[in-house]
């Protein structure tokens, strides 16, 4: 019997099996893809590691993840500098000294804050009703009680009219697929502005992508791990005719690995379709999978919003001259192109150019029963129905629910190593 069974070869399984397996616990993880890595998985094509469920940058503050996870890849100086495309002008994202020089031709911090404020106090004065009777202490008493009642009057007060028109609105509007005047205010408390110029996007301590992918990095830390051809080659007492059908090699490997107290991996196996067969492998479960579904969505289903992503592969060496192009204008069907080989630099492993590129259109999508679940929707309805099956999975014995669709929480890479490592820490001490 195993110790534990891991449903899900995402990050917070394979960290939490790699924990357990330094602890001579022996794992079984199964995930209904065919491959490891959840939703970091890359793919090398044409020398280029795609990441094939979006682009995924690593960053931290967390010195603890940081130096868990550089055991098991270098990680290269790549810092996320996305560019926004508004109908042809470029311009550096996130708002900072380069994006308000593009726009207005300032220079300095004290000119461009001077502008954004010009800029926040016309677009004030006019949501709130100023009006040319009104003396200057009555119109500061109208712009000072404004409450925005929506995203665009809130985005507007804290920008201004030309930021937002030309780098949030549309592109707001397609992510969410509705108006930012239906939108509610609260999606964005602030739109953060920096005064250097610096076009990191993310502040963070650490920051960069794993040399040859997310897959060699996850394939590191389940370490010397044993692949399953299938969910017949499980060595196991409970299923007797299930033994019949092991081929021999395999039979031979995962035993051994299982003495040895080892990780073992079998892909296409989906939970749900042997589920009292597979719990009935190890001692406690480990569930990455959606918390619902767990359920049976007896409570009803928990909403995500989806991207879609369509990929192609072109005979030109460098198409658009960086990793992640936003095009914030409303018209333009997507809201990004990644082009996957600026993350490693445009250089194979050998430090060499390659001829050809791979591009990813990313359509944000609405998401129905069926489709890959991406973003949970972070309101109040979905959070009260999380609450209701997290008190059914606290009631559940020897499982343990984690991940971001275990515990239908937007996890970044560096937060779902963190709770996973805690997670093993508790379990295993
Ligand atoms: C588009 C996008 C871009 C992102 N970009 C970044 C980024 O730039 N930086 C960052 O830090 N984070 C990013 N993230 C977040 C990052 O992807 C997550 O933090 C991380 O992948 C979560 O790992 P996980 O193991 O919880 O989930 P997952 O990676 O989803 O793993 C769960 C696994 O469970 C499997 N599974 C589900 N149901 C079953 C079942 N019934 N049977 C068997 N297996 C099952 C799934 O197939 C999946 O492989 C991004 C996320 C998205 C959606």
């Amino acid at each position: 019997m195993y110790d534990y069974l891991i449903v899900g070869a995402g990050l917070y399984g394979c960290v939490w099996a790699e924990q357990a397996a330094k602890k001579g616990k022996n794992c079984l993880i199964i995930d209904k893809r065919p491959h490891i890595g959840g939703n970091v998985y890359t793919e090398n094509l044409e020398d280029i590691n795609v990441h094939k469920y979006g682009a995924h940058i690593f960053h931290t503050n967390d010195r603890e993840v940081w130096d868990y996870i550089t055991e098991f890849a270098e990680f290269n100086r790549y810092t996320n500098s996305p560019v926004a495309n508004y109908k042809g002008e470029i311009y550096n994202l996130p708002f900072n000294m380069n994006t308000f020089n593009k726009m207005w031709g300032v220079i300095t911090p004290d000119e461009a804050k001077a502008k954004i404020e010009e800029q926040k106090k016309a677009a004030l004065a006019g949501l709130a009703g100023v009006t040319d009777e009104d003396s200057p202490e009555e119109a500061e008493a109208k712009i000072n009680s404004f409450v925005p009642s929506n995203l665009e009057e809130q985005a507007i007060s804290l920008v201004g009219v030309d930021i937002y028109e030309k780098l949030v609105n549309g592109y707001t509007e397609k992510q969410w697929g509705r108006s930012c005047r239906e939108l509610p205010s609260f999606i964005i408390k602030r739109l953060p502005v920096r005064f250097t110029y610096d076009n990191n996007y993310f502040n963070a301590l650490f920051q960069g992508i794993p040399t040859g992918g997310y897959t060699k990095l996850v394939e590191n830390i389940l370490g010397d791990f044993t692949l399953l051809d299938n969910i017949k080659s499980i060595p196991s007492a409970a299923s007797d005719s299930l033994k019949q059908d092991f081929c021999s090699d395999c039979a031979a490997d995962a035993a051994a690995a299982v003495q040895r107290g080892n990780i073992q991996v079998c892909l296409n196996t989906d939970f749900f379709e042997n589920r009292d067969f597979l719990k009935g492998l190890a001692a406690k479960m480990i569930f990455t999978g959606p918390i619902d579904a767990y359920f049976e969505y007896s409570l009803g289903a928990l909403k995500y919003r989806s991207v879609r992503f369509e990929t192609e592969t072109l005979d030109t060496e460098n198409y658009q001259g960086n990793a992640v192009v936003n095009y914030t204008d409303r018209e333009t069907p997507f809201t990004r192109i990644i082009e996957h080989k600026h993350f490693e630099f445009a250089r194979d492993e050998h430090g060499d150019s390659i001829p050809k590129t791979i591009i990813s259109r990313e359509y944000s999508a609405e998401w129905h029963p069926g489709d890959e679940p991406y973003y949970p929707v972070n309101d109040d309805e979905n959070a009260a129905l999380y609450q209701k099956y997290r008190a059914l999975a606290e009631k559940e014995d020897n499982v343990i629910f984690g991940g971001r669709l275990g515990e239908y929480k937007y996890y970044d890479m560096d937060q779902v190593i963190k709770s996973a490592l805690i997670s093993a820490a508790n379990e295993l001490s």
